[in-house]
């Protein structure tokens, strides 16, 4: 039970920060041009090479107190925010695992939670990325939609998943990509940009029929909610661009949790 439920949980939440230290890299540097594998970490403002001692997830951030040991600047509050958010991840991965892998033939025994995992640490990045720098990049999109079709075809190839239900995942794919292009058309890129577009195909592809219209809905109503709640709190104009992708990735976990359930309740609704 300890085990179980305490230290398996504990050393996945410090893993997860780990990997999510390791994320904050490939952002930072993604901003600033600089290789992904390029050399050690070093502080942003004075270029000190960061020491292992002060480069630890999470505790690091709050044993400095959120600053450079040397020149005192401010480390990015984005350091800690990713880190514990990773550290959520693995962690919700694990408990949710008891729930939702059920899948226990091999390959599956291994492959079935792989997936899901990267899934969550590509959908993360997306999130992060769009939030700080208004852009969902090409290439986590595109690795998103390889790793989905090749779990998907393998599914089908091993009698897991029926032709048919991939053939309504793909249409659930163009029907999602079609809804998000007319949006975009419509609002001419303002409401909704041409990433936002291309990151909805992928996700169709993943949530499949009837999920993607839970993840449409849920998507809208949840940035609808925060565009009112920053419009009245003054945090933004009426004009003011803000970054979609994150109620798209909120939306995906809404459907993968509850979209049977709200699909269901929705149906008697209008019977
Ligand atoms: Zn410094």
């Amino acid at each position: 039970m300890l085990f179980t439920f305490f230290l398996v949980p504990l050393f996945l939440f410090f893993f997860g920060a780990a990997v999510g230290s390791f994320l904050n890299v490939i952002i930072y540097r993604s901003e600033t041009g600089e290789s992904w594998a390029k050399g050690r970490s070093h502080c942003e403002s004075c270029k000190t090479l960061i020491a292992w001692y002060d480069n630890i997830p999470l505790l690091s951030f709050f044993i400095l107190q959120g600053q450079c040991r040397k020149c005192k600047t401010p480390l990015s509050i984005s350091h800690p925010v990713v880190e514990g958010l990773t550290g959520a991840l693995f962690v919700w991965w694990y408990f949710a695992g008891f729930l939702f892998f059920k899948l226990t033939q091999q390959p599956f025994i291994v492959l079935q939670p792989l997936f899901w995992l990267v899934v969550g640490i590509i959908l993360l990045m997306i999130l992060v990325i769009d939030l700080k720098q208004m852009v969902i990049p090409d290439t986590a999109v595109a690795l998103l939609f390889v790793v989905v079709i090749l779990y998907r075809v393998w599914l089908v190839a091993f009698h897991v998943m029926k032709p048919e239900d991939l053939l309504l995942s793909l249409s659930s794919m163009a029907g999602a990509g079609l809804v998000f292009l007319a949006l975009f058309l419509v609002t001419r890129g303002r409401g909704i940009g041409f990433g936002d577009v291309k990151l909805a195909l992928p996700l169709g592809l993943l949530l499949g029929w009837p999920q993607v219209l839970v993840w449409i809905f849920s998507s809208f109503c949840l940035g609808g909610l925060v565009g009112a709640g920053l419009l009245a709190l003054k945090k933004v104009k009426l004009k003011t661009a803000v970054p979609f992708g994150p109620f798209l990735v909120a939306g995906t976990l809404i459907a993968l949790i509850w979209g049977d359930q709200l699909f269901g309740w929705y149906v008697t609704l209008i019977k």
